[in-house]
């Protein structure tokens, strides 16, 4: 069984990119989502450890889609119980 660390995003760059850090091993990166995936690993942290995380989508009136409340991010294929469609 692997364990898991969930990340939370720290901020959004102007250029586009999201900075996601994990509290528990100091993991760091910086992500852009599809269509222009991007992943720029800055703190490996434990990668041993796979990592997931949840973005609150609390005030986007002006969201293309409105469907989705949250975003996640996910690089591992194990947490099964994130079974949300916008999973990397
Ligand atoms: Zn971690």
């Amino acid at each position: 069984m692997r364990r898991v660390h969930e990340m939370r995003m720290v901020r959004t760059e102007e250029s586009g990119y999201e900075e996601w850090a994990c509290p528990t091993c100091g993991r760091k990166l910086m992500l852009r989502w599809p269509p222009h995936y991007e992943k720029l690993v800055i703190e490996p942290g434990d990668e041993l450890v796979g990592h997931v995380g949840a973005l609150e989508m609390t005030a986007s009136p002006a969201s293309e889609t409105g469907e989705h409340e949250r975003r996640w991010l996910r690089e591992t294929g194990k947490a099964r119980h994130l079974g949300h469609p916008e999973m990397i």
